[in-house]
C-alpha cells in the first residue's frame, strides 16, 4: 500500500509552503509561533493576503469565488498554514455561514456577504446558543417577529466567539413559537443595530474570545433571511456538520504534537532529555498512532464527500477524536514545559511600541492559555456527549 501523496500534491504544497514563507507577515508568523491564539486583526490581514492570491476560499467551488480545490489540496494548504505559523482563515464565514448562504441563500445575499468576506472585509459571530439553549438548541427563546418589511428581534444569546470584532452576526431566531425544531429561522444581523449590545465574558486563561449579545427591539429587513421562515433547523444541521469534521483539525493535531516532541527533546529531566524517558515515550507513541488514525479517518472522509452512500456520522466521530486528542497533546505541554507551563503569560501590548516577549523558550509563553482554552473543544460546536449519542443513534442503531 502506497501511503505517499500524488506528485501533483506534493508540486501544490511546494508552491503553497513557498507563498506562504513570501506572503507572511513575520509580527503575525511570531506571534502564532509562541503560541498565542491568532487574533482577529491577523486574520484579517492574512485573508486580505490570501485573497489577492486568488486563494481565500480553498472550500469554494470556482463559480461561488473559491478555487475549486480537491479535498487533498484543502488539507495541504491548512497544514501548510499550521505549520508555518499561518492564523486560521476564519471558519465561521468559510466553512459554515458562507457555504449556507451560497446553497440557501439568494446570489444577492452571496455578492453582498460572501464576496466582501473573502476580501477579509465581513468578520462573522455565530449567535446560535443562548442561556437556556445549549445542547438543546432547538428550545432557543429569541424571537423574531415579522412586522411589515422588517422583523423585529428580541432576546439573548451567549457564548458568541469573536462577537466584540464582528461587524455581522448570523442568528437563528424562533419565527414560531407553536412550533420547536420548525418554528426556527436563520437571519443575518448587522452588529451595530440599534439595540444590540455585546457584553465580554473572560475564560479561564484570561482572554477574551467570547461574548454574551442581549437583542432589544433590534430591527432586520426580511431580505436579511436567509433561505425559507421556518427552514432554519436545516440549515443550522447543514452548518454544524461542517463544524464538527472542521473540529477534528488535523492539522493543528500535527505542528501540535510536532511542537511536543521538540519539547521532550530540549527539556531534560532527571539528567537526560524527557523524550528519552520510557513512560514519557511511550505515551508519546501512544499519540502519534492515534494522531495517526485520525489523520488517515479525515482524509477518507475528504475522499468521499458527497457520497450518499456513506453512512457513517463522519462529522461527529472526528469531533470526538479530534477535540480529546487536542486536549491530550495541550495537557502534555504542560506537563514538559515544567515550571515553564505553570503560568499565563499575557500577551504583550504591541500599542505601546515598548514590548518584551516573555523569558524561556519562543514556544512556551502562550501554551497555557492555549491548553486551558482546548478545555472547550469538548463542547463547542455541540458537546462530545451529544456526538457520542448522534454515532450511537445514527450508526450503532442503538
Ligand atoms: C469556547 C466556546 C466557544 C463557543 N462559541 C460559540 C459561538 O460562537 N456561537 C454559539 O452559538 N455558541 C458557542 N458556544 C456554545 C456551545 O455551542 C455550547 O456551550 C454547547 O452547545 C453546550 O451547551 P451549554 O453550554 O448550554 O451546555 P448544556 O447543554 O447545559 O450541557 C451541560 C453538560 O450536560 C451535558 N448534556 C446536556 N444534554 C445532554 C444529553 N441529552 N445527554 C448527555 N449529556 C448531556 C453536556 O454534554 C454538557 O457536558 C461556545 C462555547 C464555548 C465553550
Amino acid at each position: 500500500m502506497n501511503f505517499d501523496f500524488d506528485p501533483a500534491d506534493e508540486i501544490f504544497r511546494q508552491e503553497v509552503r513557498s507563498f506562504i514563507r513570501d506572503a507572511l507577515p513575520a509580527d503575525i508568523r511570531e506571534r502564532n509561533l509562541r503560541n498565542y491564539h491568532a487574533n482577529r486583526a491577523d486574520t484579517r490581514a492574512w485573508t486580505a493576503i490570501v485573497h489577492r492570491r486568488g486563494w481565500s476560499a480553498p472550500n469554494w467551488p470556482v463559480d461561488k469565488g473559491g478555487t475549486g480545490w480537491s479535498a487533498m489540496q484543502q488539507f495541504i494548504f491548512d497544514e501548510e498554514n499550521f505549520a508555518a505559523g499561518a492564523p486560521l482563515l476564519e471558519t465561521g464565514g468559510l466553512k459554515m455561514i458562507g457555504p449556507v448562504i451560497y446553497t440557501f441563500g439568494t446570489p444577492e445575499q452571496h455578492e453582498r456577504f460572501n464576496l466582501p468576506f473573502l476580501r477579509g472585509e465581513i468578520s462573522w459571530g455565530q449567535g446560535f446558543s443562548e442561556p437556556g439553549a445549549g445542547s438543546d438548541l432547538a428550545g432557543l427563546t429569541t424571537r423574531a417577529e415579522r412586522q411589515g418589511d422588517d422583523y423585529v428581534i428580541n432576546g439573548h444569546k451567549i457564548w458568541t466567539t469573536n462577537a466584540h470584532y464582528a461587524n455581522w452576526l448570523y442568528l437563528l431566531v424562533r419565527t414560531d413559537p407553536t412550533q420547536k425544531q420548525r418554528g426556527i429561522s436563520l437571519i443575518l444581523v448587522p452588529a451595530d443595530a440599534p439595540g444590540v449590545t455585546i457584553r465580554p465574558i473572560i475564560d479561564i486563561g484570561e482572554g477574551h474570545s467570547l461574548n454574551e449579545m442581549f437583542f432589544d427591539d433590534v430591527r432586520v429587513p426580511v431580505g436579511n433571511l436567509v433561505g425559507e421562515e421556518n427552514k432554519g433547523w436545516t440549515y443550522a444541521k447543514f452548518l454544524l456538520d461542517r463544524e464538527r469534521a472542521f473540529s477534528a483539525e488535523v492539522p493543528r493535531n500535527k505542528r501540535n504534537f510536532a511542537l511536543l516532541k521538540q519539547i521532550a527533546r530540549h527539556t531534560r529531566r532527571a539528567g537526560r532529555p524527557l523524550i528519552e524517558d520510557a513512560a514519557f515515550a511511550a505515551r508519546l507513541a501512544q499519540l502519534e498512532s492515534d494522531l495517526d488514525a485520525l489523520t488517515w479517518m479525515t482524509l477518507r472522509a475528504l475522499a468521499r464527500q458527497g457520497d450518499a452512500t456513506w453512512e457513517l456520522p463522519v462529522g461527529s466521530i472526528l469531533k470526538v477524536r479530534g477535540t480529546e486528542l487536542q486536549q491530550k497533546i495541550g495537557e502534555m505541554h504542560i506537563e514538559a514545559l515544567g515550571d515553564r507551563g505553570a503560568y499565563v503569560y499575557p500577551e504583550p501590548d504591541f500599542a505601546t511600541g515598548e514590548h518584551h516577549w516573555p523569558p524561556g523558550p519562543d514556544y512556551a509563553p502562550g501554551l497555557l492559555a492555549d491548553a486551558l482554552y482546548r478545555r472547550a473543544v469538548t463542547i463547542y460546536g455541540g458537546s462530545n456527549e451529544i456526538q457520542r449519542t448522534i454515532i450511537a443513534k445514527q450508526y450503532l442503531g442503538l
